[in-house]
């Protein structure tokens, strides 16, 4: 038997057991979980240093301090998610008593992407463990380190017949996904993600799938440039761009374009400063893989803010593209790295159209004065 096998038949054991379902219990885990997070920040800051080059600050405000509010929020609400709640009769149903009674679902599998390793692996643990259910989790072997911190410290406060962690790439995934879980939630790219559904519809396991897309960002003419400059660079450049609601690309008027192009270019420096190479709030690119496919992006695009890059270091600085024509190779993808491009448009009706032409995205964020534009 696998070690895969051995992980999901113990927590199926354990949930059979009956444990996890009492509120004391959950309540206990989640609590042992909060525990973790505050006793083991150290070691979870130093290992998103060396995956990521993630700072502290950075640690707390996109990791911790968001589980840490998942499970402050469960432990708050538990009592009242789990209560029955009453249900109006019908003719079917009138002579009996009728109420919904939330139930476990039995043993869940987790698998995890690296960007923000904890919020997307260890925040859908806390509503697994706040429903009572057992929880195989995978973390991604490519936020190697936190991985590794995963694997390690977790058991030392967790139940780990119900909790156990696997780690592991491709191949282990594949072997966890062909047991039988009763949900998986699975957050990465589109591609794996239709192999997760497949590997589900064999057991008719429900899935979550938390997916990626290429998110526009719309700034109409009539609008406050130097604020939405600012919120796109923000959201851009933090984590390097590797945030699945990033704003990926931006529409705007040929007329604001070079505006556009400066206020970008400030907001930078500002965060960044004049070289953001050296500056420890601006992170890296995961790994060389993605490295070379941001570079390849970029072919083919003028570059109108840096471009700078060195790929011992997986570092590519902030990076505007401007003029990108509709059919350059970095509109093909969700890019998910530090470029920007910058496309075009005569107006909002001509960036709505350019938008629904494509695969839905994950975010859509618009910048207009006016009310007409942003509910249209
Ligand atoms: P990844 O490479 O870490 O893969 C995710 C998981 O899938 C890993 O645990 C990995 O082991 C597993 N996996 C990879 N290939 C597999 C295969 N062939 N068979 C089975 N399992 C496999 O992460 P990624 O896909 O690079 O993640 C980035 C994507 O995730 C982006 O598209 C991003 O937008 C998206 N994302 C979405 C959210 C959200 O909340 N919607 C959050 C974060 C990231």
């Amino acid at each position: 038997m696998s070690r895969e096998q051995k992980a999901v038949e113990r927590a199926r054991k354990a949930f059979f057991t009956g444990r996890s379902k009492s509120l004391e219990y959950r309540i206990s885990q989640l609590k042992n979980l909060q525990r973790f997070m505050q006793e083991r920040q150290k070691e979870i800051a130093e290992a998103l240093k060396k995956d990521l080059k993630r700072s502290e600050f950075g640690t707390s405000l996109y990791e911790t301090l968001g589980v840490e509010s998942e499970i402050n929020l469960a432990l708050k609400k538990l009592k009242e998610w789990a209560a029955p709640r009453p249900v109006n009769k019908s003719l079917m149903t009138i002579s009996d008593q009728v109420y919904i009674q939330p139930e476990p679902l039995g043993v869940v599998l987790i698998i995890g992407a690296w960007n923000y390793p904890w919020a997307v692996t260890v925040g859908p643990l806390v509503g697994a463990i706040a429903a009572g259910n057992a929880a195989v989790i995978k973390p991604s072997e490519v936020s190697a380190h936190t991985s590794k911190v995963m694997e390690e410290f977790l058991p030392l406060y967790l139940d780990k017949e119900l909790y156990p962690v696997v780690t592991g790439g491709v191949k282990e995934t594949q072997e966890l996904l062909k047991q039988r879980f009763d949900h998986i939630f699975y957050t990465g790219n589109g591609m794996v993600g239709k192999i997760i559904m497949e590997a589900a519809a064999k057991h008719l396991t429900p899935t979550t799938l938390e997916l990626g897309g290429k998110s526009p960002c719309y700034i109409d003419k009539d609008c406050d440039l130097t604020i939405a400059c600012r919120r796109i660079a923000w959201g851009k450049y933090s984590n390097c761009g590797q945030t699945c609601i990033a704003p990926d690309y931006i529409l705007c008027d040929p007329s604001i374009q070079d505006r556009v192009i400066e206020e970008i270019k400030k907001n930078i420096k500002e965060f960044y400063t004049e070289n953001p190479q050296k500056c420890p709030d601006y992170g890296r690119i995961i790994n060389q893989r993605h490295f070379k496919r941001l570079m390849s992006l970029m072919e083919g695009s003028s570059i109108a803010v840096s471009g700078e890059h060195n790929e011992a270091e997986c570092y590519i600085a902030p990076t505007v593209l401007r003029d990108v024509k509709p059919d350059a190779k970095v509109m093909q993808e969700e890019i998910f790295g530090p470029l920007l491009p910058i496309v075009t448009v005569n107006s909002v009706d001509e960036a709505i159209k350019f938008i629904n032409q494509r695969d839905k995205p994950l975010a859509l964020y618009i910048f207009s004065s006016d009310k007409k534009v942003t509910l249209t």
